[in-house]
């Protein structure tokens, strides 16, 4: 499949839809220009690439609204080599904004047909990210510490090990509560022991499950 200037298109009035709903962060409106979320989708619903609305991609996961991508990467003030830590791979396409804005990404998926089907695909569109099979719940300790952590699905709470996994001055961002909702939660981490909680909404993620799937 590839991208055509009508996709373009259909990107720009997306583009405009996200601003309209309020995210005015130049760098991350023009990630979402770039990146062809069409070539993200399962077969059944690539026509709909381009609305504003989250999708089925396969084992009962969703490849997430681009508003809410929007949201979450800005609210992680992802800077140009920034090393992030992203749990909860499924598509690839919230991987793929990181990889547009520069940034060094980890990305971390407890499917193993979701972490198969985006490590051989991301690289085949020229983004280079280091895709893992697990559970995120642990994070990678062996690449911490972290600039930025970004989970893209529901957690009960903040996982300790992540925020262990944060460097200083590092941001984590989590959407946090029960399988009905969740609050968009920002941590930074301003001291070995001093983490500043802010909130930001309310949204709806799939759960951040324990363990991997087989
Ligand atoms: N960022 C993705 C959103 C996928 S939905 C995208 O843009 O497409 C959230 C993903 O988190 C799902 O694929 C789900 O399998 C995964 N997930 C849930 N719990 C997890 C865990 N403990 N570790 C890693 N991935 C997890």
């Amino acid at each position: 499949m590839t991208d055509t200037y009508r996709h373009k298109g259909l990107r720009r009035n997306l583009v405009q839809e996200v601003r309209n709903k309020g995210i005015e962060d130049e760098r991350v409106l023009e990630a979402i220009f770039k990146v062809p979320r069409h070539l993200f989708m399962d077969t059944g619903f690539v026509k709909y690439a381009y609305k504003d609305q989250a999708f089925p991609i396969g084992c009962g996961q969703t490849i997430s609204q681009p508003f809410t991508v929007a949201f979450q990467t800005h609210l992680l003030e992802v800077k140009k080599h920034c090393k992030v830590l992203e749990v909860g791979t499924g598509s690839g396409y919230q991987t793929a904004i990181l990889c547009e804005l520069g940034a060094k990404v980890y990305t971390i998926e407890r499917q193993r047909e979701l972490y198969i089907k985006a490590q051989s695909f991301l690289p085949t569109i020229g983004y280079k990210a280091t895709f893992f099979y697990g559970d995120g719940y642990e994070g990678k300790p062996s690449y911490a510490p972290f600039d930025r952590i970004l989970v893209t699905a529901g957690a009960a709470e903040i996982p300790e090990k992540l925020k262990a996994q944060l460097k200083e001055g590092g941001i984590m961002v989590i959407p946090v509560g029960d399988s009905s909702s969740q609050v968009m939660t920002r941590v930074l981490r301003k001291g070995e022991d001093e983490f500043e909680v802010t909130e930001h909404g309310r949204f709806v993620f799939v759960p951040l499950l324990k363990g991997k799937s087989v």
